[in-house]
């Protein structure tokens, strides 16, 4: 079959590659009929992610038809179409059992590793390296699924892929960030980085009773899709101080909760920035917190820091002094999937939510390798990019 295979930094090929068998009696084998490319990928095309290897299988973004199940599968049967966490949940564990499905302590079989850098592991995730269980991922015809009675859910017939597909990740990643800041009606929040993340994030808070939203980066493009489909007031940061800007929206007090949907690969301007970048490049500092540091110093006293961005290590300069003298709360981590799919899932079947907004570009998976460079250098206005596995190689937006 044809797969999206890592090899080395900015450097991924398609390739053809063994069909995925059952090798437990609760997988699943799920022909995939549409995929996506995440901003959680970049940071392992840009080589940022330890434990890749030459040839693994990407993504964790994906939908499609069951076409095989292993004996233990129940509620499941080749030709039900469905929705695959990127998460991967055994469903028996204190943490599944308690809501936590993304630290599941079942699902990744090389937790030791993360147990030694991390004091403990996360859940398994396809397609996101040796770290987080070596799982072939879902940027490919064909994927195995494990646990699949916990994990998948059916799509109802009269909802297409697109208006799906990111119930797996982007979707319920945003929700969880917004749930996160424990938004009371009228709230103040502002977000970081206006990709698929931060647009979900924009979405949900204003779903949940948000008064001002705003949306902050530096493509004209994201900042005109946070502001017309979101409802966000733009702040372009390359051209205005953003803790300022905040302080005067917000009555001078600064907004109630920050959200970080920007992660370990900020960009920014300016010494901090280069330092950021001369430490991240020689290894003495495994993420670049620009927009991190940015949150802790415009947030009102008392509010909230959310972080759906995904950081990897260790960071330099955290403002810990002022996370303490105005009172924070940091809340973080990788999204429970599970948790958030079948509500949202009614959210978009009531049409009350449409996430397919933020598809910009539609290709072909022959087309990976020009799809991972143009969402990386944002070129041509791209936002998100879903790939079909079977389509002529043609691209259309
Ligand atoms: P993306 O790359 O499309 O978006 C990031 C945006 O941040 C870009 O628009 C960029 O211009 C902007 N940005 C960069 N530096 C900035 C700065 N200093 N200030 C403001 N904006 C800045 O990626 P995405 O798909 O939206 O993902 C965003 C983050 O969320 C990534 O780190 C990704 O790994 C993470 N993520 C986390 C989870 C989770 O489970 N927690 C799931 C999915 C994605
Ligand atoms: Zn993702």
């Amino acid at each position: 079959m044809k797969a999206v295979c890592w090899h080395g930094k900015r450097n991924v090929q398609v390739d053809t590659v063994p069909e995925p068998q059952i090798l437990n009696p609760r997988d699943a084998i799920v022909r995939v009929t549409l995929t996506g490319i995440c901003g959680s990928d970049l940071h392992l095309y840009n080589g940022y992610v330890p434990t890749m290897k030459e040839g693994d299988v990407l993504g964790h973004e994906f939908v499609g038809e069951i076409v095989e199940v292993g004996s233990a599968v129940k509620s499941f049967s080749p030709g039900d179409r469905v929705i695959v966490p990127f998460s991967i949940s055994c469903g028996d564990c204190w943490y599944c059992q308690q809501g936590m499905w993304a630290l599941c302590d079942n699902s990744n079989p090389n937790s030791m590793v993360l147990e030694k850098v991390y004091g403990d592991t996360g859940a398994g995730i396809f397609g996101y390296s040796h770290l987080y269980g070596g799982y072939a991922g879902g940027q490919a015809e064909f994927v195995r699924v494990p646990f699949a009675d916990t994990g998948l859910e059916k799509i109802p017939p009269q909802l297409g892929d697109e208006q799906v597909i990111f119930l797996t990740d982007v979707f319920p990643t945003g929700y969880q960030a917004a749930e996160n800041c424990n938004i009371h009606e009228g709230d103040n929040v502002a977000v970081w980085g206006c990709g698929p993340v931060g647009l979900m994030a924009m979405k949900s808070a204003r779903h949940m009773g948000a008064g001002k939203v705003v949306a902050i980066d530096r493509f004209p493009e994201r900042l005109e899709m946070a502001r017309t489909e979101c409802g966000a007031e733009p702040l372009n940061y390359e051209e205005i101080d953003i803790p300022e800007a905040l302080h005067n929206l917000t009555g001078g007090r600064g907004p109630d909760s920050c959200i970080d949907a920007v992660g370990m690969e900020a960009h920014g301007t300016g010494l901090e920035a280069a330092y950021d970048r001369v430490k991240q490049s020689l290894h003495l500092e495994n993420d670049r917190p620009i927009a991190l540091r940015q949150l802790i110093k415009a947030c009102r006293k008392g509010g909230t820091i959310s972080i759906p961005g995904v950081y990897s290590g260790f960071i330099d300069k955290m403002p810990m002094g002022a996370v303490f003298a105005k009172g924070l709360t940091i809340r973080t981590g990788q999204t429970h999937v599970h948790k958030y799919l079948r509500p949202l899932l009614q959210l978009v079947e009531k049409g009350d939510i449409d996430t397919t907004f933020i598809i910009t570009h539609r290709m072909a998976l022959d087309d990976a390798p020009m799809g991972y460079k143009i969402f990386d250098d944002k070129q041509d206005g791209c936002v998100k990019i879903v790939m079909k596995p079977q389509a002529a190689s043609q691209m259309t937006h």
